[in-house]
């Protein structure tokens, strides 16, 4: 599918039309953003066709600054576009003079972003309510920055583009990009006039994501945490790797989650620190052997989180999320093959899906191991899970001594695991040094043995090495 879009110029207040809308060697807007066809199977491009016969206004006061109430009745009067619009098809673009807000050495705005902001209280008005239907140029501050009539056309035609390029909810880019901000000395070389592989990977999703066609979603602004869906999907790989791959429901495993900006990346990318599936960001799916499809259903549930990873290209992140407990109950059932997959931005254009995993869950036919019973009352789920407990219980004493003599392998080191996060807790929290030393030394004898185990997975393994080396200095 394709997104047909006609786009409208409009003056304002005087302000004289540029010669020509573009580049020195013939490239015109619709050039620019008519080329996502084949980036992906499904894929829509964009059409737009410049239509620069409507009206120019004058007003009293040429050359006035533009406030954004202006440019917003401008806009309404050059698109024509009702408040109610199911889908937006017109868009515009207003010369202005300069800008009323911010300095006026503002080269353009965004400033039809769907709410108010410091210099746009009208943004958030009925009458103003579709978001990203247009946006502004300031000639007459670029003119000042860009005297000679190249570099002013050349700039013009960048300004342009960057200006719908936000309207199509792209955000400011640090790379060589039409996204990167203007600079005051000179106009921005060769190289920057074209939109980054993870841009276009975002255009691509014109026709069928509100959060990139105009008047769709409201605009992104930079300190939301959907910044995160800048960083395209061809750029980040998302793995996943279960410790274990054949267990009973009961015995515990890890599911390592792995998000890595490839190699390939143009830039370092800033993602929200939110891979867990407490988070909606990060979703966990498992297909039972009868083929259905359910969610994971965290026992933890957090809103968004503030805080960011930051990778440079061919770094990686990586989390482990304890799989055999959910809210409600253990999380496989039935004996058989269970698929696993991650998805990493679910419901949005830049939705990246993990490779399936498959753990074989053990039923009926298999023999029950000794430790069987043990592991299956609640209270020893409970200490696998959330990797405390009172150390006086009878269940915590019979797996720390399961942690010790227990059959090895990766249940064994799991457990081994949980009794000592356990007694690392209480050892941070002691408050007799008594105390503190005799959690210390449980902490480290069950620790010791878990760190050894392959069978724990490699991010828990790195976690008990870290754990040891603090006890130890201790
Ligand atoms: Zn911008």
């Amino acid at each position: 599918m394709s997104l047909g879009l006609r786009l409208y110029t409009g003056l304002l207040d005087g302000c004289p039309l540029p010669s020509t809308l573009q580049l020195a060697d013939g490239t015109t807007i619709p050039q620019v953003f008519s080329r996502f066809s084949d980036e992906r199977e499904v894929g829509g491009d964009i059409r737009i066709t410049l239509d620069r016969t409507r009206e120019s206004w004058t007003s009293d006061l040429p050359g006035n600054p533009a406030t954004s109430l202006r440019l917003h009745q401008g806009l309404k009067r050059l698109t024509r576009n009702r408040a109610n619009e199911p889908r937006v098809l017109r868009i515009g673009l207003i010369f202005a003079n300069r800008y009323a807000h911010g300095g006026g050495g503002t080269l353009g705005a965004m400033f039809d972003r769907g709410f108010a902001t410091d210099d746009d209280a009208f943004g958030g008005e009925n009458q103003f309510q579709l978001p990203r239907e247009g946006s502004a140029l300031f000639l007459g501050a670029i003119q000042a920055i860009r005297p000679s009539s190249d570099e002013f056309l050349t700039q013009t035609f960048f300004t342009a583009v960057h200006e719908l390029g936000h309207l199509f909810n792209l955000l400011h880019s640090s790379g060589t990009n039409y996204m990167a901000q203007s600079r005051l000395d000179r106009t921005h070389e060769p190289d920057y006039f074209k939109f980054s592989q993870a841009q276009v990977g975002w255009l691509s999703w014109c026709s069928d994501s509100p959060s990139v066609w105009p008047g769709g979603s409201p605009f992104r602004s930079r300190s939301s945490s959907d910044d995160a869906l800048d960083v395209a999907r061809q750029d980040l790989a998302l793995s996943i790797v279960p410790s274990r791959t054949r267990m009973w429901p009961w015995e515990p495993v890890e599911l390592e989650i792995e998000l890595k900006l490839l190699e390939s990346a143009e830039e370092p990318a800033s993602i929200p620190n939110e891979v867990d599936p407490g988070y909606e960001r990060l979703q966990i799916w498992i297909e039972d052997p009868s083929g259905e499809r359910r969610l994971f259903r965290s026992p933890q549930h957090y809103c968004s989180s503030f805080t960011t990873i930051d990778l440079s290209p061919g770094q990686r992140f990586v989390r482990d999320v304890s799989l055999f407990g959910q809210s409600g109950g253990y999380t496989f059932r039935e004996p058989g093959v269970h698929r696993i997959q991650a998805v990493w931005n679910p419901n949005t254009p830049a939705a990246l899906h993990s490779t399936d995993a498959e753990i074989e869950i053990l039923g009926p036919g298999a023999p029950l191991p000794s430790h069987g019973k043990l592991l299956r009352s609640p209270a020893a789920a409970r200490l696998l899970y959330y990797r405390h407990g009172s150390s006086s219980s009878s269940v915590f004493r019979a797996l720390e001594q399961y942690s010790r003599d227990g059959e090895a392998g990766a249940t064994r080191a799991h457990v081994a695991y949980a009794v000592g996060r356990a007694h690392a807790t209480r050892w941070e929290g002691a408050r007799s040094t008594q105390s503190r030393k005799r959690n210390a030394a449980q902490a480290l004898a069950a620790l010791e043995y878990s760190a050894e185990e392959e069978g724990l997975g490699k991010h828990a393994r790195s976690k008990c090495f870290q754990l040891l080396e603090r006890i130890r200095q201790d």
